[in-house]
């Protein structure tokens, strides 16, 4: 993925919880001011529940036979008619140059040919799932991130596309959805994309600046960028979506102010905005980053408010944490009707599904078991190569994380705890399982955040630009010391 963050990337939570709070005040998004003393308060490490519990609490003791057990009991399920939809995603790990600002799993190469073994490696990984829940499985979601998935040339794109069409049956309606680096696409390429069936396309941007381009050795112009939304309309692709980056080395207030004018003018149907961390010590690339042309705290903090003021006021719709879209977006209506979903990409509209992680490093969902494979090409293809699925951590949920994690999944998505519903999907009685959380809740009530009676828990709304802060009171491994700790060495 183009994320410059990772799921539990403590540190640049605490930034993004002040500065949106800050920002939203900037942008009118709140009634009242927010208090110093209550920014503090609310300013704590979280991650952004794209899983519950978040990858960082995965375990090596679930590798591949846990993972394998899982497939069977799903397969077993399917046969008495229980098994949820599939949704696929696939890591395509190369890229021909690196960006300063990067914190994905990838691997720089300017060598073409080595993407044909990972392509032997991940149609092995597929034969093994295949193995065990048969062939011709029906597919509601599939989607390509990277690294860049368009390192693979068209030829390559085909090969992958026809080899997933025999081992699985792509549904109708299915959202097929790949991550464009512009730099590596042009509008025949999106021509030849649209042809094996894809339908949503999301583009790196990150900023229009020529400086800051130069800065994270990314540069693409605004033309480029421009040429290839307009085409991807044309073909047809939905929910065009544009990625972009605060925080960056050399940005201003004002240069920001013009990335955002450009990119709202280009009218992406989402548009992703992430805050970059500086965490060179984790993330090699960033060491190629002066620090000092990094911009100060305050900077940072306008440049968030401008952006939420600046697409809220081009009519995009806030959807949460750091996502926006155009009214008549399919998740912009999800929003509105209270049907937004998370999974790893973020929010999404489509319901919980099973997740079948294929390639170095992706992560899985399967029943009640999250699953990541191995983060090194040598690792992934000798646990391949053995006839292994390369899974090397992961997690079973037991009785209590799937609960919160209900509750979690509840609040980021409709900012509602519907204590009946939870009752009757646990057979709990919220408000005594929850006594110590909807204690701590209390000052997140009386700032005005959230409210709490006897049927549930409501984000207001300006609870809604702190939504993670609400959901990690009922987190129960950010609230163990033990992540406190952990957290506080990150920052
Ligand atoms: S294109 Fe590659 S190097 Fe650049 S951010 Fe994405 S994964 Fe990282």
């Amino acid at each position: 993925m183009h994320h410059p963050l990772e799921a539990d990337q403590a540190s640049q939570i605490v930034l993004w919880h002040s500065a949106v709070m800050q920002a939203t005040r900037t942008a009118g998004a709140l009634e009242q001011g927010i208090s110093q003393a209550l920014l503090q308060r609310l300013d704590v490490p979280g991650p952004r529940y794209t899983s519950y519990p978040t990858a960082d609490r995965f375990v090596e003791a679930f590798g591949a036979e846990q993972y394998a057990l899982a497939l069977r009991e799903r397969a077993q399920g399917a046969r008495v008619g229980g098994a949820p939809p599939l949704s696929l995603y696939l890591h395509i790990p190369f890229c021909e140059s690196v960006c300063y600002y990067c914190a994905c799993n990838k691997v720089v190469t300017r060598h073409h040919e080595r993407a044909a073994e990972y392509l032997d490696a991940l149609e092995t990984e597929v034969d093994l799932h295949v193995a065990e829940l048969g062939a011709g499985k029906s597919v509601s979601q599939l989607h390509l991130g990277g690294g860049t998935p368009t390192f693979l040339s068209d030829a390559e794109l085909q090969r992958l596309m026809e080899m997933l069409g025999r081992a699985f049956r792509i549904a109708a309606g299915a959202e097929v959805s790949i991550e464009v680096d512009p730099r590596t696409a042009s509008p025949e390429r999106l021509r030849h994309l649209a042809a094996l069936g894809f339908n949503r396309i999301s583009f790196g941007i990150q900023d229009f600046d020529p400086a800051v381009q130069q800065a994270v050795h990314r540069v693409q112009s605004v033309d480029c960028v421009r040429e290839l939304i307009v085409a991807a309309r044309e073909l047809g692709f939905r929910s065009i979506n544009a990625d972009l980056i605060y925080g960056l080395p050399r940005q201003t207030p004002e240069s920001f102010q013009r990335t955002i004018a450009q990119t709202a003018e280009l009218r992406p149907d989402r548009i992703a905005l992430y805050a970059y961390a500086h965490l060179p010590q984790r993330f090699k690339p960033q060491r190629r980053i002066d620090a000092a042309e990094l911009p100060a705290p305050q900077a940072r903090v306008q440049m968030l408010g401008a952006a939420i003021a600046g697409f809220l006021g081009h009519g995009y719709t806030y959807i949460g944490m750091d996502h926006f879209a155009l009214p008549d977006d399919a998740l912009a209506q999800a929003k509105r009707q209270g049907r937004l979903h998370r999974n790893f990409q973020g929010y999404s509209t489509q319901p919980d599904c099973d997740l079948i992680g294929l390639g170095v490093s992706a992560i899985g969902r399967m029943g009640a078991t999250y699953s990541q494979n191995a983060k090194t090409l040598p690792e992934y293809y000798d646990a391949l190569q053995h006839g292994r699925f390369p899974v090397v951590r992961g997690i079973a949920l037991t009785r209590d994380d799937l609960v919160r994690r209900s509750v979690i999944m509840a609040l980021m998505c409709q900012g509602r705890v519907d204590f009946e519903s939870i009752a009757l999907a646990h057979l709990i009685s919220v408000p005594e399982y929850f006594a110590a959380e909807l204690e701590a809740l209390k000052p997140l009530v009386e700032d005005g955040l959230v409210e709490v009676d006897a049927d549930g828990i409501q984000v207001t709304a300006s609870g809604w630009y702190f939504v993670r802060g609400v959901a990690m009171v009922f987190d129960r491994y950010a609230r163990s010391q033990q992540a406190r700790e952990r957290f506080s060495r990150i920052v």
